[in-house]
């Protein structure tokens, strides 16, 4: 029977939550458990598809093709575990699921409530990720900060979740705040008792306290933290700033966190081993002998987590070159025509990520045009697939004004156009191509040198595909077609023979990556760039 470990958010939002699940998740898993993880996130969308990068960040896609909440991402980057649809529980999806319930029938004769109907609906999806697998540990982080409203549903179904499962096979762990007063000339602990206080107050006692703070925590204050959260002095967790996400596992680990919870959990295991992870990741990532500038030109590089998983993967392409990537980020919409040199000038690289809409892309096609005219090597994803196809049909072929039907629905060259199963769609939510598809790769391509696989699996999320009716002219000109998906001869790949590193693909590889295993093209994509320096 599997265990259970919830956590949940106190004081303010962004105290990096997902990263302390997915740390504990690696510390787990280090010990030998298997785990998986299920992120809460109370909000009413059914899921962060139909979001933009302003209100949610990057929307993070799994195998089976569910768009879910980038902390997702945290957790199969740090774990090995294999993450679904069911691993991403909304509000929304437990509403649409208990309404539709209602509108069959099933609830005949009942008033159908929050309490119990809602709540049932939640600790049951949250039983059904472990249902069938051979788990250790079920870690469920709840998303949102302890106050909110609309995380009440949540907080009071764990709440009886802990009582049906028995005490000793359900752990709350609490993130909270320890706030530096500089006036003051101290770190205040209010804060956390007040939002201990309101966690009690729906019946949840923390066991474990993860403190963030800019300081290393008094003894008198951890004392003071024990004695009025109600918890033992050991389980106050310090969690103070890191110079990078993958230190926080041995962070926690140093100070015995694994140890607490296996011993309060019951849970037999061997000894937590990170030396691995230590000499793979955070070492390589504090001491590289190498260093890379890669612009990153999108449309939403002012926000923080719209390109989430990218950055990381460019991270982890750097640790597998012993380099460290300094990532220039560039807004598309700023690449003018004359300032195009005068912005990349100094980069080594350039990635043109995923996006919707027109904004931005002249810029992006601009910053393709440098790349492959000045043999920068280049990355494009999605979007940036598109975009390169774009400029080698307008600057290669002579194609003038071509276009994706998705920015000109009247181009006289549409070649990225809807395939016919989209033009069907009406609703918008879940309805892109999504989801892990096959492709097969060219061999004595760049694609193949760096898969060294015939066939790979990757993840897409788009509507928007080449139209090859365009294909044979753009081999003649030298495009090169180097992964195709082997029903339906959908392009998945392209790259430039005469070029030292100029690959582009539809898919989104970034999803796959991990620090201590770089997803082959971003691996690649760093070593040609460092090679060009
Ligand atoms: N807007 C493009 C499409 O829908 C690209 C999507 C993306 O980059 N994720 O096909």
């Amino acid at each position: 029977m599997a265990k259970y470990i919830f956590i949940t958010g106190g004081v303010v939002s962004s105290l990096g939550k997902g990263i302390a699940t997915a740390s504990i998740g690696k510390l787990l898993e280090a010990r030998g458990l298997k785990v998986t993880v299920i992120k809460c996130d109370p909000y009413i969308n059914v899921d962060p598809g139909t979001m933009s990068p302003y209100q949610h960040g990057e929307v993070y896609v799994t195998t089976d093709g569910a768009e879910t909440d980038l902390d997702l991402g945290h957790y199969e980057r740090f774990t090995n575990a294999e993450l679904g649809r069911d691993n991403n529980i909304t509000t929304g999806k437990v509403y649409h699921s208990v309404i539709s319930k209602e509108r069959k029938g099933e609830y005949l004769g009942n008033t159908v409530q929050v309490i119990p109907h809602i709540t049932d609906e939640i600790k049951s999806g949250i039983r059904k990720v472990a249902e069938g697998k051979k788990l250790d540990v079920v870690l469920v982080e709840i998303g949102g900060t302890v106050g909110d409203i609309e995380g009440l549903p949540f907080l009071e179904a764990i709440r009886q979740f802990s009582i049906e499962e028995g005490r000793d096979n359900v752990l709350f762990i609490h993130l909270t705040l320890i706030p530096y007063i500089k006036s003051a000339g101290e770190m205040k602990t209010k804060p956390t008792q007040h939002s201990v206080g309101k966690l009690r107050e729906i019946g949840i006692q923390p066991d474990i306290l993860l403190c963030r703070a800019e300081r290393p925590l008094s003894k008198e204050a951890r004392e003071k933290i024990a004695l009025f959260c109600n918890v033992r002095k050991e389980t106050v967790i310090q969690a103070l700033d890191v110079d990078t996400v993958y230190e926080v596992p041995l962070i926690f680990g140093k100070q015995g966190l694994d140890k607490v919870i296996v011993k309060r959990l019951g849970l037999r295991s061997r000894k937590g081993d990170l030396t691995e992870w230590k000499n793979r990741v955070v070492k390589r990532l504090k001491h590289p002998h190498y260093h890379v500038k890669i612009a990153v030109v999108g449309k939403y590089i002012t926000l923080q987590d719209a390109y989430k998983s990218i950055y990381e993967a460019l991270i982890h392409g750097g640790i597998a070159n012993n380099a460290r990537v300094e990532i220039l980020r560039l807004d598309s919409e700023k690449v003018s025509r004359e300032e195009t040199r005068e912005l990349l000038r100094e980069v080594s690289g350039i990635l043109v990520p995923g996006g919707f809409g027109y904004r931005g892309i002249e810029g992006k096609i601009r910053a393709v045009k440098y790349a492959r005219e000045n043999g920068i090597p280049f990355f494009g994803i999605c979007l940036g697939m598109q975009t390169a196809i774009i400029e080698f049909a307008r600057n290669v072929c002579g194609f003038e004004g071509a276009n994706s039907t998705e920015f000109s629905r009247k181009t006289k060259y549409p070649v990225i156009s809807l395939l016919e199963e989209q033009k069907k769609v009406k609703h918008k939510g879940a309805s892109m191509r999504l989801g892990a598809y096959r492709c097969r790769i060219k061999s004595g391509t760049k694609a193949s040198a760096a898969y060294k696989r015939k066939e790979v699996t990757e993840r897409h999320r788009h509507r928007y595909e080449f139209n090859n009716a365009y294909k044979d002219t753009m081999k003649k000109s030298g495009l090169v077609f180097s992964g195709i998906h082997p029903t339906g001869s959908l392009v998945e790949i392209v790259e430039l023979k005469d070029h030292p590193w100029f690959v582009a693909c539809q898919f989104h590889p970034e999803f796959q990556s991990k620090p201590d295993n770089a997803h082959p093209l971003f691996k690649h994509f760093i070593k040609a760039a460092l090679a060009a320096q």
